[in-house]
């Protein structure tokens, strides 16, 4: 798939390449079919750099909020919001999707809020039970990401993960740390067509 070709349908399949803070946030979208204002942000900038269209982003927004009449959708703004990020509505600025260090210091998640980064944000018990079900089952290798996260190190935390759900680069540090949600996308589906 290249830029313009992917479509709302294709998103679901997608989410094994995205990395734990996207996932996240499609994991929810699926689950109570909404997000807050922050995720919903969040979620559409990175989707925008997978290569979703505007068009393909409203219908994927619309579809995902099935619980959403259409008034309500028109009424909370959800469409208008979705135009700004592409550019289309107020100042008409095209905004990039959000790089790690916003999303890690930005407007910091509360209750019922999905958006942020696991690394960050998470407890402990949760991002270890979230690892766990990505695909990282060792112990000593779970233990080792969280030191990383004790220590601040956000992306070395996030890079090791990609490491480790990726075949072929188990070495520690053979990679430059990722720093940009879309980075990990883009070196994880790369790495499924190679
Ligand atoms: Fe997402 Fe960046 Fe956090 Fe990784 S380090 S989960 S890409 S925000």
């Amino acid at each position: 798939k290249i830029e313009g070709q992917i479509t709302a349908d294709d998103i679901d399949q997608l989410t094994e390449h995205f990395p734990l803070c996207m996932r996240h946030l499609h994991k929810k979208l699926r689950e109570d079919k909404h997000l807050k204002h922050y995720g919903r942000m969040q979620y559409n900038l990175f989707l925008k750099g997978v290569g979703l269209s505007l068009e393909e982003a409203l219908r994927f927004w619309r579809m995902s909020f099935s619980e959403t009449n259409d008034d309500q959708f028109q009424k909370k703004a959800y469409a208008y919001n979705i135009r700004h990020n592409y550019g289309m509505e107020g100042k008409r600025t095209n905004y990039s999707p959000l790089n790690c260090m916003r999303i890690i210091t930005n407007n910091q998640p509360g209750e019922g809020d999905h958006h942020g980064c696991p690394f960050r944000h998470f407890s402990e018990a949760n991002l270890s039970h979230t690892l766990h079900n990505a695909g990282v089952t060792d112990k000593v290798q779970i233990r080792q990401i969280i030191d990383y996260v004790k220590g601040h190190h956000y992306n070395i935390a996030c890079t090791r993960f990609f490491e480790l759900t990726h075949g072929g680069s188990k070495e520690q540090g053979m990679m430059a740390a990722i720093n940009h949600p879309n980075e990990f996308f883009e070196k994880s589906y790369q790495s499924s067509q190679e």
